[in-house]
């Protein structure tokens, strides 16, 4: 991306578009401007695969880190097929804004290959995995870079990076990744964290706009890391889940789906449809569903000025990273649904990342209560945060969210000061 011709649509264009909105609510000038928009340090690399049949393939493999100033880049890696610069760039932009607002000390990165998991044994993403992780091996490290699983990457493509950035170095190095197995050094509760802070930021705004537990009905996009555990954190919690869907299908029960039961068809089937017991339905319906909550938690840009005005929920909880387009934030907005925005619904595995981070260094393991109470304090206290200077300023949570992140940021720049 050059500063003189930002892109104004898909992911990055969304990005690039809150942050102009917020720099001007801020005052800021057109030098903070810039550095804010553009990333410290890009890196592109070729990853070769050599397939199970003995033949060759070169992927594309990005690691962008947008800032430093509040401490070594955080962000997830993602495998899927889709994958670009831009995309990468408005994921590590978001991810500091992210670990700002929760007020972890870190600075925004992510990562990506433009894979299809889905078409590749496991021994081939283990081969990519480690290939790609020498590659970027120079700008990662526990001080410098620390990525976490994304879409289409999990623990296990945590601990091949793990060991083959340890294998490089000579040494075990537990810290430069989180998302671990807990045998190696992963902390207990991260892989439900990011769930467990979706349903718990959801139930507070929930409480906030008078809407009972017991009485509300939600729908969630995406049955993966996050949508799965948010779907049945809701359903414990007395919401009905009415529909919740994947990339190959969705399913339908108007009394509420068994989300325990869905998750062990999904485990044994490899998706949510044909669950026995709910309904078939298209997937692009399930966002305009009479659902008073919809929790998008699967890819981005999936609100769109197309399907925006037929929203039927009254609270959208952005499970997933930038699922709704700048047009439709405009769209919701107007017609009053409150959006809960993606850098404060799903902190919660940014935050217990930090935790692994921490408990690697202190070389010592949290209970799980543990975990999860820090983990429920720190999201309370930015959505506190976030309510009250949304309104203090009239704005909506997600430019009050940006709002407090990017000045958090900026200050962090404006203390250490610019070098040379
Ligand atoms: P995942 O790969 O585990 O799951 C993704 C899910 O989305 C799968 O069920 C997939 O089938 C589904 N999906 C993909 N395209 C879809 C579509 N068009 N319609 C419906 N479903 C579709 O990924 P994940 O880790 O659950 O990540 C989901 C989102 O949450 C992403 O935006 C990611 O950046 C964000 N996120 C993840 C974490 C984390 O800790 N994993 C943290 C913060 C944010």
């Amino acid at each position: 991306m050059t500063w003189s011709s930002p892109p104004t649509h898909g992911p990055l264009g969304d990005a690039l578009a809150q942050l102009a909105a917020t720099i001007e609510h801020l005052g800021y000038d057109d030098g903070m401007h810039q550095m804010l928009a553009t990333a410290r340090r890009e890196m592109q690399v070729s990853v070769p695969l050599r397939r199970d049949d003995g033949s060759v393939f070169v992927y594309s493999g990005y690691r962008v880190q947008h800032n430093f100033s509040r401490g070594p880049a955080k962000g997830g890696l993602r495998f899927a097929a889709n994958v670009d610069l831009d995309e990468v760039r408005a994921l590590a932009m978001w991810m500091t804004w992210k670990c700002a607002l929760v007020d972890v000390p870190y600075g925004g990165a992510k990562g990506g290959i433009a894979i299809e998991p889905r078409d590749h044994s496991e021994r081939e993403l283990e081969r990519v995995t480690r290939r790609y992780t020498s590659e970027i091996a120079p700008i990662i490290g526990p001080e410098v870079d620390i990525p976490a699983p994304d879409i289409g990457t999990n623990e296990q493509t945590m601990a091949w990076m793990m060991d083959t950035y340890s294998a490089l170095l000579g040494h075990t190095v537990q810290g430069v990744v989180t998302g671990k197995p807990v045998s190696l050094g992963g902390s207990r509760g991260r892989t439900t964290a990011t769930s467990r802070g979706v349903a718990h930021i959801a139930l507070m705004a929930m409480a906030a706009h008078g809407m009972r537990r017991d009485g509300t009905s939600a729908a969630v996009q995406g049955f993966g890391k996050v949508g799965r555990d948010a779907a049945r954190f809701l359903a414990d919690a007395g919401v009905t889940v009415r529909a919740v869907s994947d990339v190959d299908g969705a399913v339908y029960a108007h009394d509420g789906l068994d989300i325990a039961r869905l998750g062990a068809h999904a485990e044994r089937t490899g998706s949510v449809v044909g669950f026995p017991g709910a309904e078939a339905m298209d997937t692009t319906g399930l966002l305009t569903l009479e659902v008073d909550v919809l929790v998008p938690a699967a890819v981005e840009g999936v609100l769109t000025a197309d399907n925006a005005s037929h929203v039927q929920a009254r609270m959208v909880i952005e499970g997933a990273n930038g699922p709704t387009t700048q047009e439709a934030d405009a769209i919701l907005m107007e017609r009053d649904v409150v959006v809960v925005p993606d850098i404060l619904a799903n902190a919660g595995g940014v935050i217990v990342s930090y935790f692994e981070w921490v408990q690697a260094h202190q070389a010592y393991q949290w209970s799980e209560r543990e975990v999860n109470d820090r983990l429920e304090e720190r999201l309370t206290t930015a959505w506190n945060d976030v309510v009250e200077y949304a309104g203090t300023h009239t704005l909506t949570y997600r430019q009050a969210a940006t709002a407090l992140a990017v000045r958090r940021v900026t200050q962090a720049h404006r203390q250490r000061g610019l070098y040379p």
